[in-house]
């Protein structure tokens, strides 16, 4: 447990932040601060849910931690410094330096768009701030039987496909994936979505790599074109940078490497983290099976 008056930083507000943050509240004296770039939290899950216009609940940050012990700042982490305990946080008031005794990083990923000249571009994701757009474009392309192209077959791409074409009867939907869609399901679960795209009216190109994205039209590897009105890209997800920046031990993807679960403890900075019989009281704690690598 950590010393009383000690000073913990939460970054990120998302699933995994806002859990921990609340159950330290719960269980320790620390003074608690919880840092995410909105005042929301958001439910990342029912983004697809989102873009289809269906009513997804709101939930200020401030309504979640009312009557609770931790602080909320808005703002966007830029940067840590490890050796110092200190986080740079940017928000509309300028930039600051904040100490900390322990520091969770939970700052979640987004859909990578940096792979594929155009994505960025000329695609919508499903992260928050694209998702709203979305929304608010497709009924005009539905109207007039408009093409939405959903780049990525995994679960994520699936999801979307369907939640969109049966929303939008009128809109033209196709998906189309490097691979084969949903790999990771069973072939039963495999041959369900199948039936439900027909029903749906989805058509789905497997093995098409897209190489680039233009205005209105995709390219493919195999040199063909796809025209598009909506392109929803879902192609994978990315992390922040900012573990790497920090010169913490990252994968190839710049996923910090301690453990495996959804929440990880900075082990440089934390004590729990670099004593094996704390870490795994903790990760107990917050439902994770997995131990730091040494
Ligand atoms: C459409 C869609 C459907 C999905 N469906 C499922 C599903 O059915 N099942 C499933 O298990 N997973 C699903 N996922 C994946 C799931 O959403 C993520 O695994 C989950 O959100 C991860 O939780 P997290 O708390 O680690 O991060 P996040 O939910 O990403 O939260 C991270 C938080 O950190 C904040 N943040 C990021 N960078 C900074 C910064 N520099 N400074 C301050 N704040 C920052 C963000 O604003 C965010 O609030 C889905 C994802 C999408 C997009």
């Amino acid at each position: 447990m950590p010393q009383p008056n000690s000073h913990i930083i939460v970054l990120g507000a998302g699933y995994a932040g806002l859990m921990a943050a609340l159950r330290l509240a719960k269980k320790t004296d620390a003074d608690i601060m919880l840092i995410n770039t909105t005042g929301a939290f958001n439910e990342r899950v029912r983004n697809h849910q989102l873009a289809a216009r269906q009513r997804v609940g709101e939930h200020p940050l401030a309504d979640i931690l009312s009557g609770t012990r931790i602080y909320f700042l808005r703002g966007t982490v830029t940067a840590l410094q490890l050796s110092g305990r200190r986080i740079t946080v940017q928000n509309e008031m300028g930039q600051r330096d904040i100490g900390y005794d322990y520091l969770v990083y939970a700052l979640g990923s987004h859909v990578r768009t940096d792979d594929v000249l155009g994505a960025r571009d000329f695609a919508y994701t499903l992260d928050y701030v694209s998702a709203i757009p979305l929304a608010e474009r497709l009924p005009e392309v539905s109207a007039r039987g408009g093409r939405l192209l959903v780049v990525g077959g995994g679960n994520t791409g699936v999801e979307t496909a369907s939640e969109l074409a049966e929303t939008y009867r009128d809109l033209n939907v196709t998906l189309v994936t490097r691979r084969s869609f949903a790999r990771n399901l069973s072939a039963g679960a495999r041959a369900h979505i199948r039936k439900a795209f027909d029903r749906f009216g989805i058509t789905f190109l497997e093995n098409t790599a897209i190489t680039k994205l233009e205005a209105g039209q995709a390219l493919t590897q195999q040199g063909t074109t796809i025209p598009f009105d909506v392109c929803v890209w879902v192609g994978g997800f990315a992390v922040s940078g900012l573990a790497r920046q920090a010169g913490l031990l990252v994968n190839e993807r710049g996923q910090i490497m301690t453990g495996r679960c959804g929440l990880c403890l900075i082990r440089k900075c934390t004590p729990w983290a670099t004593r094996p019989f704390r870490w795994k009281r903790l990760a107990r704690r917050f439902g994770c099976r997995s131990t730091p690598r040494s």
